[in-house]
């Protein structure tokens, strides 16, 4: 455990209020050096907290566990509902699961909150435009599940899975967050286009929540026009909401707009646990050097220090860090000034304790986007689970590993449900229909997706018909994997190919091109 005391430079205002502990995860690269620059400020500006320094990342990874994430620091976290977290090094390829994934699903933080607001003296081409805003990303769901297969050994796929709960949670947790700052609209970014039932699902919740705050504006963006306001007219936006992937992408383009990832702090949201760390990596070109930027993770301490009511600590670190990025000395060498030496981590960290106190106020400009209080409530998805009446399967999508043509699987398939309850409506490769071909020039793969439609329009397909056409096909195709296609309360819970016709009595089931 380390005591902020025990940091070399001594403290400087006493503890009034009743201590704290926050795990402490180090981290990767330079999040050890990060992270004691930034317990050695949070030390010298007399905050009341103590430190549980913990494993994960690389260096568990290098020790053979592949979660990447060990017992004791589990177990931390358990007690302490709080960390303060340095970057983490996934190995990319095959194999181990991401850490920083695996702590967000393991204590479900479902929100990520990045706050983006221009800073004093960080000059970047949006300078003075005074860009302050904030992304909520859904932060557990989506691709993120990390459900992957290898459909035949040259196609993979990746299931996106978003959730009506998720959506719930996230769009109210960016409403609530609208709220709290009094800031007057909340966007929604997907791309409900093309993604209808997934994506969609995101774009329908988000206005449905939006009726439980009328003062609020409720706005729906696609995620690509958004990206582009986003550069063109960053001020423009008060909290935009979104689906894992894409916050993923818009807040390290949000955090660029104000002068990069070092600038970044970010909180991983649960109900009643907050994980705070800098949106950096671990930044291995320069770790060991002495000469990381600790800002990003230290505006993170500040929102945790919010988070924690501790408002007055959160206000004289953050007045010290302004006044220090506006006198632009001692800066780390990836902020320093033409003409002004750059300096080490240490230095820079010597440089804000000196502006603790009343020097540090005339920089007063808090960054928003800081959670007061624990948020237990604020996500919980408040609406029913949806009382589906009725759930009528329909027919069968089957995925199968082919060299064939599409003429040939086609013609192979008609013959082999010919004696079944289905009949074959169509086949698309990579989501284009190729049989019957209506002449689009796609560039096949061995991947196919085979409809297979019952016959009877009033009946409902159940598992014997199903597991006998598997049983045919089968035997002269290699399928990997099979979906049903189910009508909820009547209606299609499937999209269609590119190309293929919707059925006469679903003509609102299209699929759209961007
Ligand atoms: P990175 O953010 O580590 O580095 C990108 C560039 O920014 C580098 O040139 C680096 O020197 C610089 N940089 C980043 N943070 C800095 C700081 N605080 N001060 C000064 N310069 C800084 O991104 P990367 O190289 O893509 O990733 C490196 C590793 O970090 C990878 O293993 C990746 O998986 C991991 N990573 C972890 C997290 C996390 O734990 N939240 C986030 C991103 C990347």
């Amino acid at each position: 455990m380390i005591k902020p005391d025990q940091a070399p430079e001594a403290s400087v205002v006493p503890f009034a209020a009743p201590r704290k502990t926050v795990t402490l995860i180090p981290g990767d690269g330079i999040g050890p050096e990060v992270s004691d620059a930034v317990v050695r400020v949070l030390a010298m500006a007399g905050v009341p907290l103590d430190f549980d320094s913990k494993a994960a990342g690389g260096r568990v990874f290098a020790t053979g566990d592949a979660t990447g994430v060990p017992e004791a620091t589990i177990a931390s976290l358990r007690r302490t509902r709080l960390a303060l977290k340095g970057p983490l090094e996934t190995p990319i390829g095959h194999g181990a699961k991401s850490a920083n994934v695996t702590l967000r699903k393991l204590f479900e933080t479902y929100g990520n909150v990045r706050p983006i607001r221009e800073l004093p003296g960080i000059e970047t081409p949006f300078s003075g435009r005074g860009i302050d805003l904030v992304i909520v990303r859904e932060n557990v769901e989506d691709l993120y599940a990390g459900i992957e297969h290898m459909q035949t050994p040259d196609v993979a796929q990746c299931l996106k899975l978003i959730s009506r709960k998720g959506c719930e949670k996230i769009a109210r947790l960016a409403f609530e967050i609208a709220r709290a700052e009094e800031r007057p609209s909340v966007t929604c970014a997907t791309k409900a286009n093309i993604m209808k039932l997934t994506e969609g699902m995101m774009k329908r919740v988000f206005f449905e929540v939006a009726a439980d705050y009328p003062d609020i504006r409720a706005e729906h963006m696609l995620i690509d026009a958004c990206a582009a306001r986003l550069v063109s007219r960053p001020e423009s936006f008060d909290v935009i909401v979104t689906t894992n992937m894409n916050g993923d992408i818009l807040s390290d383009l949000g955090a660029a707009l104000v002068g990069g990832l070092g600038f970044a702090p970010s909180v991983n949201l649960g109900d009643d646990i907050a994980i705070f760390e800098a949106v950096h990596g671990s930044a291995p070109d320069i770790a060991g050097r002495g000469v990381a930027n600790p800002t990003a993770l230290l505006l993170s301490a500040i929102m945790m220090l919010r988070y924690l009511g501790m408002g007055e600590k959160a206000d004289a670190v953050e007045d010290a860090l302004m006044l220090t990025l506006k006198q632009g000395e001692d800066l780390t060498p990836d902020m320093a000034r033409p003409g002004s030496p750059p300096a080490t981590t240490r230095g820079f960290v010597k440089r804000i304790a000196a502006n603790l106190g009343p020097a540090g106020q005339s920089a007063r400009g808090h960054l928003r986007g800081g959670v007061a209080g624990p948020l237990s409530g604020v996500g919980t998805a408040r609406s029913a689970p949806s009382a589906t009446v009725e759930k009528k399967v329909v027919g069968i999508d089957v995925f199968l590993d082919s060299g064939l043509s599409p003429d040939e699987l086609g013609h192979s398939l008609e013959r082999l449900a010919a004696q079944s309850a289905f009949g074959l409506k169509m086949i698309s490769n990579r989501g284009t229909k190729v049989f019957p071909s209506n002449g689009a020039e796609t560039d096949l793969v061995d991947h196919w997706r085979c409809r297979f439609m019952m016959r009877a329009s009033d009946g409902c397909v159940g598992d014997a018909q199903i597991f006998a056409l598997l049983s045919r096909i089968g035997k002269s195709h290699r399928w990997v994997h099979v979906e049903k296609l189910q009508l909820f309360d009547g209606k299609p819970a499937f999209s269609l190919a590119q190309g293929e016709a919707a059925p006469a009595e679903t003509p609102s089931l299209v699929v759209a091109a961007d």
